[in-house]
């Protein structure tokens, strides 16, 4: 089965290197780009990973990232945070806001495939695919 990842991105030329970068893997590559649609398709797709743009209209990404953690409170999934303005104490801040890891843009074309590789590499094996008959404790 093909590894979902939801991409959060406003902005149509980042989406599309974004698109462009991880087309090469067989991902199945889903796309929002405002809060509202990213909580919805996180919610009813459950992505194995989500990459969401810190700097999204009207909300805050770090209210953004709360707000899929909150939506997504048993899955796990993890969150990449991509963000241009990398100041003292942002990453702290975006770790703390339930990110899992932190990139800065420009994005780096090799960095951000082979983050988003390693993720998947740590995650618990079949979890995506329960059967009625397994229960999962995380
Ligand atoms: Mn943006």
């Amino acid at each position: 089965m093909k590894e979902k990842i939801l991409i959060v991105e406003d902005n149509p030329l980042n989406m599309r290197l974004i698109e462009m970068i991880l087309r090469t893997k067989s991902y199945t590559l889903l796309k929002a780009t405002n809060v509202e649609e990213a909580v919805e398709v996180a919610v009813r797709e459950q992505p194995d990973i989500i990459i969401l743009d810190i700097q999204l209209p009207d909300v805050s990404g770090l209210e953004v990232a709360r707000r899929l953690k909150e939506a997504l409170a048993f899955s796990h999934i993890p969150i990449i945070a991509v963000t241009a303005y990398a100041m003292k104490g942002d990453k702290e801040r975006i770790i703390e806001a339930g990110c899992d890891a932190y990139l800065s843009k420009p994005i780096n074309t090799r960095e951000l495939p082979r983050t988003v590789a390693g993720m998947l590499l740590r995650r618990p094996k079949n979890r995506a695919e329960p059967t009625s008959t397994q229960i999962y404790y995380d």
